[in-house]
C-alpha cells in the first residue's frame, strides 16, 4: 500500500516537472532539445561491432552497447528514478543497432519476465516499457506470457553465484507454445553481465525445442 502510494506520487512528480519545464535531456539535462537525448550526448554513444560477441549453444549474443556513461545513465533514470521514459532513448539505442545485425524471419519479442514483488517495488517492469517501445519501432510483436518468473532472486553482484541464484527461476507457459511455433525468439535485455539469466531462459527455451533463438541487450558489462 505504502510503496503503491509513494510509485504514485514519484510519476506524478516527474509528469509534473516535466509539464512546468520544457523538456531536458535525461543525460545531461541541457534543453536545448525538445528530445530526450540530447545530439551531444547520442553522439556519446558508441555502438559495438555488429556480429554476435558470444555464442551459446548456437545462440548469438548481441549487444549494442558497452554499459558505461550516458547508456549507465538512462538505465539507472529508467530502473531506478522512475524516469519511464528513458526506455524511449534506450529503445531507440537499441532499435539502431538491431537494424544492423543479420536478420532473421518472423520475430517474436520476448524478456526476461521480473518477479511481482520487484514490479511492485518499482511500481511497473522495466524491460516491458522498453519492449514496448522497440515493438513500435520494430513492429514485432511481444509476448508477455510465454516466461514466467517462479522464484523471488536476490541481486547477485558475484558473477560466480549468479548462475545458481537464477537456476529454475523460470518457468514456461506452454499454452503459449503454439503462438511461438516456427517463429524465431528475440530475447531482449537490459544488461548482461555474467549472462545467467538469458542462457537460464535460452535452456528452458532449448528443453522445449525452441531453438530460433536470437539474444539482444542494450549494454554489455
Ligand atoms: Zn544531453
Amino acid at each position: 500500500m505504502f510503496l503503491e502510494l509513494r510509485n504514485k506520487i514519484l510519476n506524478f512528480l516527474n509528469v509534473f516537472l516535466d509539464l512546468i519545464y520544457n523538456q531536458k535531456c535525461l543525460c545531461c539535462s541541457c534543453a536545448k532539445t525538445d528530445e530526450l537525448l540530447c545530439k551531444n550526448c547520442a553522439k556519446d554513444i558508441h555502438y559495438l561491432s555488429n556480429y554476435a560477441h558470444r555464442i551459446f549453444k548456437n545462440i548469438p549474443f548481441y549487444s549494442a552497447t558497452l554499459y558505461e556513461g550516458n547508456i549507465k545513465k538512462l538505465i539507472h533514470k529508467l530502473k531506478f528514478n522512475h524516469h519511464k521514459k528513458a526506455s524511449i532513448p534506450l529503445a531507440q539505442i537499441l532499435y539502431k543497432y538491431f537494424k544492423n545485425i543479420p536478420q532473421k524471419n518472423d520475430y517474436i519479442i520476448i524478456y526476461p519476465p521480473s518477479c511481482f514483488l520487484k514490479s511492485a517495488q518499482r511500481g511497473y517492469n522495466h524491460m516491458f516499457l522498453i519492449a514496448k517501445e522497440f515493438s513500435k519501432l520494430t513492429n514485432i510483436k511481444i509476448n508477455k506470457k510465454l516466461i514466467k518468473k517462479i522464484k523471488y532472486t536476490k541481486p547477485q553482484y558475484k558473477a560466480k553465484n549468479r548462475h545458481k541464484n537464477i537456476l529454475n527461476s523460470f518457468q514456461i507457459n506452454k499454452k503459449e507454445l503454439l503462438n511461438v511455433n516456427n517463429k524465431t525468439i528475440l530475447l531482449i535485455d537490459d544488461i548482461t553481465t555474467s549472462g545467467a539469466t538469458l542462457e537460464e531462459i535460452i535452456n528452458l527455451l532449448l528443453d522445449y525445442n525452441i531453438n530460433k533463438i536470437v539474444c539482444l541487450t542494450i549494454a554489455k558489462t
